[in-house]
Formats: C-alpha cells, sequence, structure tokens
C-alpha cells in the first residue's frame, strides 16, 4: 500500500471463486478483469496499451476544452491500480467520460465522496448492464476511488480515509 494518501482496498470478495473463465480473476496477487464494457456492450479493452502486459480500459474523456475537446485514456485492467495513459488534465473536475465506440456517457451510478457533485460512473463486466456486475469509476481525474460489483455484491472498494487537517 503507499504511504501516506490513506487509499486502502476493502475487499469483501473471499468467497469469490476465481476462474480461468470468472469475470474478476486472479493471478497470484493480481486481481484484474480480462472484459469491461460499456452499456451498450462495446467492449472497452484495448491490448495496444498494457500494463503489467494486462490489457488496458479504454475510455473517453470529454474534456469541455475546446482546443483538447474528447481525449483518450486507457486505464489499467487491474483493481486498485491507478496508472493510466493519457493527457495531464486539472485535478478535482469531474469530467464526463465516455465509451471510444458509441459515444454515449457512461451512466452515472453514486456519488464520490471526493467532492460535492462527483459520481462514480457504471462500466460493465458483461455485455448486458442488467446482469448487475459492474466496475464504477470516478469522474474526477486522479480520484482512485472506485468499486467491483458482481450479481449486486459489493466485491472490492478502494476507498480514501479523510486525512485530518494538520495542526
Ligand atoms: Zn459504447
Ligand atoms: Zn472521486
Amino acid at each position: 500500500m503507499s504511504k501516506d494518501d490513506g487509499k486502502r482496498i476493502e475487499n469483501y470478495g473471499d468467497s469469490y471463486r476465481f476462474t480461468a473463465s470468472s469475470r474478476v480473476r486472479r493471478d497470484g496477487d493480481v486481481i484484474w478483469i480480462p472484459e469491461l464494457y460499456c452499456h451498450n456492450g462495446h467492449s472497452l479493452m484495448d491490448t495496444g496499451v498494457t500494463f503489467d502486459g494486462y490489457p488496458s480500459v479504454h475510455i473517453l474523456v470529454r474534456t469541455g476544452d475546446e482546443v483538447m475537446g474528447d481525449v483518450d485514456f486507457y486505464l489499467s485492467s487491474i483493481v486498485n491500480d491507478q496508472r493510466k495513459q493519457g493527457p495531464e488534465l486539472p485535478r478535482g473536475v469531474p469530467y464526463a467520460i465516455a465509451c471510444p465506440t458509441c459515444g454515449e456517457e457512461f451512466k452515472r451510478l453514486i456519488p464520490c465522496t471526493c467532492q460535492v457533485g462527483a459520481y462514480r460512473r457504471a462500466i460493465y463486466l458483461t455485455p448486458d448492464p442488467g446482469e448487475l456486475a459492474a466496475v464504477g469509476i470516478c469522474e474526477c481525474y486522479d480520484c482512485p476511488r472506485s468499486f467491483v460489483t458482481e450479481e449486486g455484491d459489493l466485491l472490492y472498494e478502494v476507498v480514501v480515509e479523510q486525512t485530518k487537517p494538520r495542526g
């Protein structure tokens, strides 16, 4: 775990059965997700950008900036791995994030605690959103708060302890 940022992962998935075909996989200490989809069933996986050999998750970020426009981001498919490839963006601002294939924005699931007005948006472990297997990612650049649900049950959640002001 990292030292000072208060980030940690809650594991609710002790009884989860990892297999060679499960929607969430385990290789040693690495927990990762092999397939992710938008709500219209488009695969978001990209093998052109990888992290530790695992495929990345390709999303579109609507910067709202006239010059930058929509930018491509590649997120790590490893649970609780903040690495990503994409341009530097201003922090602490919620961005609309969308599917690079259909261009539709991912649905807002629940508010994020990082700031008022920020939400965690849904991408799915199966092509059918009705199966209730989802990853929720915050729409703020650099916010690590995320979670994984399978069949409606929370499996993992990355939380950040609110640090008390010093002095
Ligand atoms: Zn799509
Ligand atoms: Zn957040």
